[in-house]
């Protein structure tokens, strides 16, 4: 339970953006996952990052109902991925329950990621998230106007932009896109002034919570990875950058993430 709640009815939170799935939770997933929901983060939405590794996705969301997984080609592992991949990405989902397609976008900050590929792969992704009415779960660094552009050549149902860092103007345009933008452990930094005015000037119904563990460790965190357990401390930083209530944000940051995602509130 979140400690700031004073009403009865505990806080419930969603982290809309970790990686459940990946090795360096194998040896503690099931009591980490125990841990989130006796603390309030009932659901986690993971994001498919690689072809080959789909199936441990699949396996984990198998076995854990409150994680929902999306599939995706995820732009930082570009060596791994094939233009074939997406129409295998299209059987994937078609034979597997997914949320969303991704984790997929642009990664202009790393210079060694040809950027070509990385369009064509992600204009193939959007055009099957608009074939198959998904949302898409976005990874934007340095590239927030071609995504925008790309965007706008689909009539997409929305999704996330994962761990946003653009202008508010930009902001405004996913939001217009029927997009919400995540914010976590970046924000918590003393120094992230940009992202704490972007986390109080934007609408509440704009901002979902995420983690992106196990990486993105918050400010004075003294773990070596990261975990979904953050997404409170994530939580508690924007309570302190708002004026509504603990209990109004909570509420608003999970409708959000279930509306996205049309996931049970
Ligand atoms: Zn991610």
């Amino acid at each position: 339970m979140v400690q700031e709640n004073d009403s009865a009815k505990p806080l419930e939170l969603i982290d809309s953006h970790c990686h459940l799935d990946f090795p360096e939770f194998d040896e503690n997933r099931e009591a980490l996952i125990n841990e989130c929901t006796v603390k309030g983060v009932k659901k986690f939405i993971v994001p498919g990052v690689t072809a080959d590794t789909w199936p441990r996705l699949k396996k984990v969301a198998n076995d854990y109902s409150s994680i929902y997984p999306a599939y995706g080609l995820h732009p930082y592992f570009l060596a791994e991925h094939k233009l074939e991949h997406v129409e295998a990405l299209k059987v994937f989902i078609q034979n597997n329950p997914s949320i969303a397609i991704g984790e997929i976008g642009l990664d202009y900050y790393l210079k060694n990621l040809d950027r070509n590929f990385q369009q064509k792969l992600l204009l193939a992704q959007l055009a099957l998230a608009n074939e198959l009415n998904l949302p898409v779960i976005l990874h934007v660094r340095k590239a927030h106007d071609d995504v925008l552009s790309f965007l706008k050549q689909f009539s997409l149902v929305g999704g996330t932009v994962h761990a946003f860092n653009g202008s508010f103007q930009q902001a405004e345009q996913y939001l217009k896109l029927g997009f919400k933008l995540g914010f976590g452990g970046a924000m918590t930094f003393e120094r992230a002034r940009h992202l704490r005015q972007l986390v109080s000037d934007l609408p509440l119904e704009a901002i979902v919570l995420e983690t992106d563990a196990p990486d993105m460790r918050p400010a004075n965190y003294s773990q070596e990875i990261n975990t979904p357990l953050t997404v409170l401390t994530v939580f508690r930083q924007i309570c302190e950058l708002r004026s509504e209530s603990p209990q109004q944000i909570a509420n608003q940051m999970t409708a959000n993430t279930c509306a996205i995602f049309s996931l049970p509130n």
